[in-house]
């Protein structure tokens, strides 16, 4: 267990002095903003989609390491993929940092993303965690903010235009 605490953390805090895909994109598709305010989190999220795969996409904002890192590794991950692959990597992702997912022994596609699996015990860092994967979805689906506050569980049942 202690390697893959050193992992997390060196991975942490690489991708935090170094985001991947760090900025904005100019001709972007899909745009959405996730906030989540328990931390103080606020991240801008930009995608374009063609042809249904993500071929470019940025993130800017103020957030936490753990935020950050998950973002920057997120966008690396999504990059090139169709999005329904990304739609499941946001899914394998969120229920492997709520629990559901053990990627010890179910199948996944998560690959280095499972350095976050630590986070399920850590309840006030998982919607740090989750938040760029949360504001991935949203984008996908058009929805312009979303804000891990609108519902105890950040991807159930959002309403579009819905508290901020
Ligand atoms: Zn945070």
């Amino acid at each position: 267990m202690a390697d893959t605490k050193q992992l997390y953390q060196e991975v942490i805090l690489d991708h935090n002095r170094k985001p991947r895909n760090w900025g904005t994109l100019p001709d972007a598709t899909h745009q959405a903003e996730g906030v989540n305010p328990l931390c103080g989190d606020r991240l801008q999220l930009a995608v374009k989609l063609s042809d249904d795969a993500v071929e470019g996409i940025a993130f800017e904002g103020e957030s936490c390491a753990i935020c950050k890192a998950s973002a920057s590794m997120m966008t690396t991950a999504v990059k090139g993929k169709a999005r329904s692959d990304a739609e499941r990597l946001i899914q394998e992702f969120r229920d492997m940092a709520t629990g559901k997912l053990d990627t010890g022994k179910e199948p996944h596609h998560l690959g280095r993303l499972t350095v976050f699996a630590g986070v399920r015990d850590l309840p006030t860092r998982v919607k740090c965690a989750i938040l760029p994967w949360h504001t991935l979805h949203a984008a996908f689906n058009s929805m312009r903010t979303t804000s891990t506050e609108a519902d105890a569980d950040p991807m159930h049942e959002q309403t579009p235009g819905g508290a901020a």
